[in-house]
């Protein structure tokens, strides 16, 4: 059997969206469970909106992802002459044929088609008319008009195209230069491609690629159409209901590995099982299984994947994460007398380390803002605080232990309840009334730091 070969063939017109992410993930697992090879293509023939920045973006962000490509990856806009090739042994088999047509000719065409209520289409009518190649004619493939093209669909089964609804499509522009279409098939052909894994919105162009594939006598290939990523407005993900870019979810601190289960899930699903690595995916991840109805992209299941993957970091782990987001506003995780204790209680006070690192903030630096509802809430006289400065002030023993031990005997002795304690020294602490356990958060900040902070608040 030949070896399964699997492509992710990104147009860089943009940075790596999410969607792309996921049609790159399913090629990728679906190449690596068959032993097979997944590679990269460049599909830059659109000049005007391809920049290299995008290129870069894209590369750069697969394989750090861990979607590295087993060959380095081909760029379109460098492989002209074999694509013009290509086109001529089209045209030798009789496969093809030169069109003069105009513009305003081609438009008024589309205009009685559509007044005569047919669907608007070139009706062929330079195929036998010889015409010579000269700077005014198009190359378009001669379609079968009769019969029918079976996709076989790993996802959708058989899909069956009439060759009738189906035009001669432009292989060659005016200028020579070759179409999208052409360079596709040419490129699956020439990377030995087996299979052919990508968004559904590419469904229609599959039997028109199909018909060029016939005319250069290559080999059939395998197809898988992805469902459609929808935002949870149910229409198409974009940048008007989420965020688009794999570069802003990193940025905001979701780990690759949550980003990777996330994507694996939309569309795709075992039994009860929601958390998986990337290997798992490789074992147990089944193309014929993806669903054909639109998944949708929604961020509180990232948000809940992200904790279960955090949850599995080591500490070391989980710092090592953290830092740098920690420095993007201003400290050095080293910078605190109980680094470990600190971060170990922290960890799970956000879903993703940018929230993480701003819930530490105030255990590092001075309060930024207190919230005001909280005080008025919790700090109506400044009694309670100032009995509970005198007592702290009196603990010799500082930790978790004794300092929950006579915080629970003030309450209990002056029948106060837990939050009426309790709030007034966290907030006057962190800003606000979310921290761990109060014991725990006192001793995080040590003796002295905690005193002025109650000094400050009083
Ligand atoms: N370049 C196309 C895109 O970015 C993908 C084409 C394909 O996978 O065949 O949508």
């Amino acid at each position: 059997m030949k070896q399964i070969v699997t492509r992710f063939a990104p147009s860089p017109t943009g940075t790596l969206h999410i969607g792309g992410v996921r049609t790159a993930l399913f090629n990728y697992v679906y190449a690596k469970q068959n032993n097979g090879k997944f590679l990269v293509r460049i599909e830059d023939t659109d000049r005007e909106r391809s920049t290299k920045e995008y290129e870069e973006n894209i590369l750069n962000n697969l394989s750090s992802i861990g979607l590295e490509p087993d060959e380095k990856p081909i760029n379109q806009s460098e492989r002209n002459e074999i694509y013009i090739k290509a086109a001529e042994k089209i045209i030798e088999s009789g496969n093809a044929y030169w069109c003069d047509c105009s513009q305003e000719e081609l438009e008024q065409m589309r205009k009685e088609q559509t007044e005569a209520g047919k669907k608007p289409m070139y009706d062929g009518r330079s195929r036998n008319l010889g015409i010579e190649r000269s700077e005014k004619t198009v190359l378009r493939l001669a379609t079968p008009e009769d019969g029918e093209i079976i996709v076989n669909d790993l996802i959708r089964g058989e899909i069956k195209f009439n060759n009738s609804e189906l035009d001669d499509l432009i292989l060659l522009r005016s200028d020579g230069t070759p179409t999208y279409h052409l360079c596709n098939v040419v490129d699956d052909f020439e990377q030995n491609v087996t299979t052919v894994i990508r968004g559904e919105d590419h469904i229609s162009n599959t039997p028109r690629q199909i018909h060029i594939q016939k005319a250069l006598g290559y080999p059939d290939l395998e197809y898988a159409h992805l469902p459609l990523v929808l935002g949870t407005d149910k229409k198409r993900l974009s940048k008007r209901n989420a965020a688009t870019s794999l570069e802003d979810y990193r940025k905001k601190g979701y780990l690759d590995s949550a980003i990777l289960n996330t994507l694996a899930r939309l569309g795709w699903s075992q039994g009860e099982n929601e958390v998986f690595f990337l290997n798992d995916l490789i074992k147990d991840f089944n193309i014929k299984e993806v669903q054909k109805a639109g998944a949708i992209f929604d961020i509180t299941k990232l948000d809940w994947l992200n904790s279960q993957h955090l949850a599995k970091l080591t500490l070391q782990e989980f710092k090592d994460s953290l830092k740098p987001f920690l420095e993007e506003i201003g400290i050095d995780i080293n910078n605190h007398n109980n680094v470990d204790l600190l971060i170990d209680s922290l960890r799970t006070s956000d879903n993703n380390f940018s929230g993480i690192a701003n819930q530490l903030y105030p255990y590092y630096k001075d309060i930024k803002e207190y919230d005001d509802n909280a005080i008025k809430k919790f700090i109506s006289d400044n009694d309670i605080l100032h009995d509970l400065k005198d007592i702290l002030q009196n603990i010799d023993d500082w930790n978790e232990e004794s300092i929950n031990k006579a915080l629970s005997t003030y309450q209990e002795q002056n029948n106060l309840k837990v939050p009426q304690v309790n709030q007034p020294v966290r907030i006057a602490l962190t800003g606000k009334t979310k921290s761990p356990g109060l014991g725990l958060t006192l001793e995080i900040f040590g003796k002295e730091k905690a005193l002025k902070r109650i000094e400050k608040m009083l």
